[in-house]
């Protein structure tokens, strides 16, 4: 049954485009660029959103689409904890049931409106009417099968059918190319009231060559052209005029010169040992780049003690380890972390936690000749901030603002939308509206 609207909607219709990794180090590059620098003139921007802790993809996305904090919403990492599971072997969070709070796109098909979602994380058979979600084929899956399977049956074979051609499994360029394709489609042809996108594109070209490589301009570049397609197709569906567009970052990414393998230290104590040929754990480092957490056998709490003398040993070594804070539970409340685990450790800058057993316990990249940038940090970390444009009818234009979190976007969009949505940590950005 549909809910009462609480106000009159601010615009029909709401484009959300997550752009993985856009952070304030971008800013300057992007504002300079045709269709960012256009919607930067018809809206609101900022580059001082505030991601949340730790800054994984998928924590960041789930508080996007909920407006609360990771202590609510479940999904603590991307991936559930799978011990000495290869990473490319990994299930991810991948399906809308593991969240633990409303999320703004059941919220706004609970009010009558239809939504679309493209490779939102997280949204695997969730409420969404036209869904293609960000799946991952694991060893032996079809990939377009396991998306259809997950998404909008009918929705994922016509996209698949009339846009497939552009992918080549999860690799991009081609995937966001894929994606955007999908997106005009759909704004041409549903007009949906919500639609939430997410390209990726600019994390993977972060990651895989740094955050100053000549790669990351690049994808800059591409990413403005596909923000072009998406505005020209909104003018071209005939209903700009009743659109809100807004575009935002989910995390910043830190080069990386040292890659730190920390379950080598528990294994070292005897915490990670070997039994008849499986491998077994007491404590477990389940690592995300810049953070990791600690978890421990329930009950076991003389491995939790043996864990946390050794990282006491690791820091009084001068942190070598790279090891910058250990987080007590305190810490982590004031965070507003994942109630999953009482301690995580967060890296220094330079430095990021690897989850596998190493050969090494620390490996130099920069030695091997190897460019890598991550994120998992801290959001307080300095020059980590996210950049977001809002920009739509309502919303006043060529309008700096400042401090915003990433819990304010759901309650943002609803208020966009015209929907109840009052359980939110965050607050609606009422400075960006006309009036
Ligand atoms: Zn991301």
């Amino acid at each position: 049954m549909a809910q009462a609207t609480v106000h009159a909607p601010k615009a029909k219709h709401l484009i959300v485009i997550s752009y993985d990794a856009f952070s304030e180090d971008n800013w300057e590059t992007a504002s300079r660029l045709p269709h960012f620098a256009k919607l930067m003139k018809r809206g609101a921007y900022s580059n001082r959103l505030k991601s949340v802790y730790p800054t994984l993809t998928y924590v960041v996305h789930t508080t996007t689409a909920t407006g609360v904090y990771p202590e609510k919403h479940g999904i603590h990492h991307n991936n559930p904890l799978q011990p000495f599971v290869k990473e490319e072997d990994q299930r991810w969070f991948w399906f809308r049931k593991a969240i633990k709070a409303p999320t703004i796109y059941d919220a706004a098909r609970a009010h009558g409106l239809s939504t679309a979602g493209l490779l939102w994380p997280v949204s695997g058979k969730s409420s969404i009417r036209y869904n293609l979600p960000e799946i991952r084929a694991l060893k032996g899956e079809n990939q377009a099968l396991k998306v259809l399977r997950s998404g909008s049956p009918l929705y994922c074979i016509r996209m698949e059918l009339k846009h497939g051609r552009i992918r080549k499994g999860i690799a991009q360029p081609y995937l966001d190319d894929f994606s955007t394709k999908c997106a005009v489609d759909t704004i041409k042809r549903k007009k949906p009231n919500l639609l939430m996108m997410h390209l990726i594109d600019l994390d993977d070209a972060k990651h895989m060559y740094g955050t100053d490589s000549d790669e990351v301009q690049q994808v800059i570049l591409r990413m403005d052209h596909r923000l072009g397609e998406i505005m020209q197709a909104v003018e071209e569906a005939g209903i700009q005029d009743e659109t809100v567009i807004m575009v935002l970052g989910d995390h910043g990414q830190f080069n990386v010169r040292y890659k730190v393998h920390l379950n080598n230290l528990l294994q070292a104590k005897g915490l990670i040992y070997e039994e008849n040929g499986k491998m077994k754990w007491r404590a477990y480092f389940q690592c995300g780049g810049g953070s990791a957490y600690l978890h421990i056998r329930p009950g076991d709490e003389e491995a939790e003690r043996q864990a946390l003398a050794v990282i006491e040993e690791e820091l009084q070594d001068e942190g070598s380890m790279g090891i910058e804070s250990v987080y007590t539970r305190e810490v982590l409340d004031s965070l507003h972390a994942s109630p999953v685990t009482r301690i995580m450790l967060e890296a220094k800058q330079g430095y990021c936690f690897d989850e596998t057993l190493g050969e090494r316990l620390i490996v130099d990249l920069q030695e091997q000749g190897i460019r890598y940038a991550t994120h998992g940090y801290s959001p307080e970390k300095s020059g980590y901030r996210c950049n977001i444009v809002i920009a739509g009818k309502p919303i006043k234009p060529d309008y700096a603002f400042g401090d915003l979190e990433m819990v304010d976007i759901a309650p943002t969009m609803a208020h966009i939308l015209g929907i109840d949505f009052g359980h939110a940590d965050g607050r609606v950005i009422e400075e960006i509206f006309k009036e």
